[in-house]
């Protein structure tokens, strides 16, 4: 049979996820439908009542269906909800600004808005670039950066170029910008030497750090570009004290700037209003995301130091970037509320105060279990990593799908936990972890149970799912059935779903 559309040839022939339109992460796989949420829990049209565990992806920092946010809203919705920013402002766009101007103690000058953590750090690239050539006389050489291995920046184009995660650049390498080159990331769990001291790790560090200024040319490089604590690319890496600072007089060295990218660690999720706050060291450039908004709107930006804000007032006077969408007066309101919410609740306090419970209550758990290397983070954001030996820290064969089979298992009943799994730990491609980052209002018994729930989901994977060599795909990642149709041979093929 023929379709006209397509003449003589047959009309294409793709598994779907049932009648779909939406091109979901997998073309093989439909998601569950939530269709409420309330505080820490998601409720599915299929009835199931999902503890969320991880706040999407480190997102919503109040929980679901907050009234104030709600109200907030509603109340910009009905005054008005877009005017470009080319030509006007708003109320909400002044304020948020301003709360975040003066949540770095006035360390920034400026705060920028967009819509995604990736447009932020694309606007933190431009930037830094666009500094270079407004200094006199203008550095117009400088055209690298220098970044980490093992990091996620963003999924565009210039952002995905930064980003040194192996398996989400394979696709598109031909198209990522050369300019970039990346360093060893500061994990101590796997990058430090048996016996070395935490100093002698960042001196290496620093050395290697340093070796590369000069490798590509010192004068050749707008800036340094990394996460105070690694989030999904690593599973919530904090670097040691010292480590940034470290970085940041390598950077001072050789005249670069520093880019701190906080858009999954930051705003209160690592305990303090900006990850860097823990060290005190203070980028030029900072970029926010992900706990900024809540989930309540999509919403990111980035934080411009004096220092940047000061040059480009002197030159062009304009930061030559923009978006249809920049500075919207509902995202930014709805930004506002939750961040208002958290200083009236004091929740930033709150994390930092729990923050040490759950690490606690993570490890009398689970440390002890054969198949879990290491657990780590701050605050309210912890990286659990699994190994094959605990000894030799050998990861899992990335066909066994280890990280995503336990998602699954804990999507099912009786756990009904969502719970964020990321690969490619150890070098971008092997490796397995997942994430917990609760919403910051939990309790004391809440993280209790989460924490019960988190290791029954791991214990039962090992005990009964879990079998050495199993593949992925032909509707299981290895041993728990992940919703795929497996009547369709077109689906018996490993679905590259990348987890980002
Ligand atoms: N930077 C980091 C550290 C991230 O974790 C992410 C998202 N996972 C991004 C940038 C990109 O953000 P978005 O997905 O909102 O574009």
């Amino acid at each position: 049979m023929t379709d006209p559309k397509y003449g003589e040839r047959e009309p294409p022939s793709v598994p779907t996820s049932g009648d779909s339109k939406v091109l979901h992460r997998s073309l093989k796989e439909q998601p569950r439908k939530v269709i409420k949420a309330d505080g820490m829990f998601l409720y599915l049209e299929d009835g199931a009542k999902i503890l969320d565990a991880t706040a999407g992806a480190a997102v919503a920092c109040l929980g679901h269906n907050n009234s104030s946010v709600k109200e907030a809203i509603a109340a910009q919705m009905d005054r008005f909800s877009y005017c470009h920013s080319l030509f006007f402002s708003s109320d909400a766009a002044e304020d948020l600004c301003r709360l975040l101007v003066d949540s770095t103690r006035g360390q920034m000058a400026k705060a920028f808005i967009v819509s995604s953590g990736s447009e932020a750090m694309e606007a933190a690239v431009k930037m830094a670039r666009q500094y270079f050539l407004e200094l006199h006389p203008p550095r117009s050489g400088r055209i690298r950066f220098i970044a980490r291995k093992e990091s996620y920046h963003g999924t565009t184009l210039g952002a995905l170029a930064v980003g040194g995660h192996v398996a989400r650049r394979a696709l598109y390498e031909p198209l990522l910008s050369p300019n970039v080159s990346h360093v060893s990331a500061c994990n101590v769990y796997r990058g430090m030497r048996d016996g070395e001291a935490e100093r002698d790790y960042i001196a290496r560090l620093t050395a290697e750090l340093d070796d590369e200024f000069q490798r590509v040319g010192s004068d050749t490089v707008c800036a340094f570009v990394m996460e105070p604590v690694v989030g999904a690319a690593l599973g919530c890496v904090p670097a040691p004290k010292g480590y940034i600072a470290a970085m940041k007089s390598v950077c001072d060295k050789y005249g670069a700037l520093l880019i701190l990218d906080e858009v999954m660690c930051g705003m209160g999720r690592c305990g303090t209003v900006h990850a860097w706050m823990e060290e005190g060291v203070v980028p030029d450039l900072q970029t926010i995301g992900k706990g900024l908004g809540g989930g309540y709107a999509p919403i990111a930006g980035m934080l411009v130091s004096h220092k940047v804000i000061d040059v480009l007032g002197k030159g062009t006077g304009a930061f030559a970037h923009g978006q249809t969408y920049q500075g919207h007066p509902v995202a930014c309101t709805a930004a506002l509320e939750v961040q208002r919410v958290i200083q009236k609740e004091a929740l930033v306090e709150r994390v930092c105060r729990l923050g040490p419970l759950l690490a606690q209550s993570l490890r009398q758990s689970l440390q002890d279990h054969p198949h879990v290397g290491d657990i780590r983070g701050r605050g309210f954001f912890w990286g659990i990593e699994f190994v094959r030996n605990k000894t030799s820290k050998e990861p899992f064969d990335p066909s066994e799908d280890v990280a995503m089979a336990i998602h699954h298992l804990g999507m099912k009943d009786p756990h009904n936990i969502s719970l964020y799994p990321g690969t490619g730990t150890v070098d971008g491609t092997l490796g397995d972890h997942i994430l917990i980052a609760p919403a910051y209002n939990v309790d004391e018994q809440q993280l209790e149970k989460l924490v019960e729930r988190v290791a029954a989901v791991i214990r039962e994977y090992f005990e009964t799912c879990y079998s050495p060599g199993e593949k992925a795909g032909n509707g299981t990642t290895n041993g728990v059935q992940n919703g795929i149709n497996n009547d369709d041979p077109r689906l018996n093929e490993d679905a590259p779903v990348l987890l980002l």
